[in-house]
């Protein structure tokens, strides 16, 4: 999706081919190849016990150009844990400004417009009720009543995430940064499993 990578912290959740952790490339991933490396591997094979990046083995694996780019990736904390955040702002969160202007920018590291209107064209195609496609509206143009969004029109209120306290909650944190509720996410598609496996083809069907 257009402007979503993975910040990488302790890098155990983060796949180094296939995730897109890199958005100084073209596709913010790297490409898998024949290497040294098992194709699931995460990117804390890459580090040290230090949690610098393991040059001997990346550079038997990646070019010249795609250390580089690696290398001008801010050195967080590995103690942390990997996180999804926005590649459009400088602070990680989701505006849509930031979007607005990757849609209509000529650079060809983003997103192209056609791929964006084919992300809406799919939303008011879903098979599914007005009210929910109007949630998502109103959470890609970042007009949902969350507490960071209260907070700045002037209400008296804690903008923390209450999952998790982590962060502030922004639409982005609320909806696919956050980590509490990217858990709840992945046990209700353990719990649909069952139940989409049983034949009921028509979710998300278009019209
Ligand atoms: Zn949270």
């Amino acid at each position: 999706m257009l402007g979503l990578v993975r910040t990488v912290g302790n890098g155990e959740a983060t796949r180094i081919f296939g995730d897109l952790w890199v958005p100084g490339l073209e596709y913010r991933r790297l490409l898998p190849r024949e290497g040294i490396l098992d194709f699931k591997a995460n990117v804390n094979c890459l580090f040290d016990v230090s949690g610098r990046w393991r040059m001997e083995v990346m550079q038997q694996i990646l070019s010249a150009e795609e250390i580089a780019t690696i290398m001008k990736l801010p050195h967080n904390a590995r103690r942390c844990d990997d996180r999804w955040t926005w590649a459009l702002t400088s602070h990680g969160g989701f505006t849509v400004k930031s979007t607005y202007h990757a849609c209509h920018s000529s650079t060809p590291s983003l997103a192209t417009d056609v791929e964006y209107s084919s992300v809406w064209q799919a939303v008011w195609k879903m098979n599914t009720l007005p009210i929910t496609k109007l949630f998502m509206w109103r959470a890609g143009k970042d007009i949902l009543p969350t507490a960071g969004a209260l907070q700045k029109r002037g209400i008296d209120i804690n903008d923390l995430c209450l999952l998790c306290g982590a962060e502030v909650e922004t639409c982005f944190h609320a909806l696919v940064g956050c980590e509490q509720v990217r858990s709840n996410h992945a046990m209700g598609l353990k719990k649909l499993g069952p139940i989409l496996d049983g034949g009921s083809k028509d979710l998300g069907k278009e019209e």
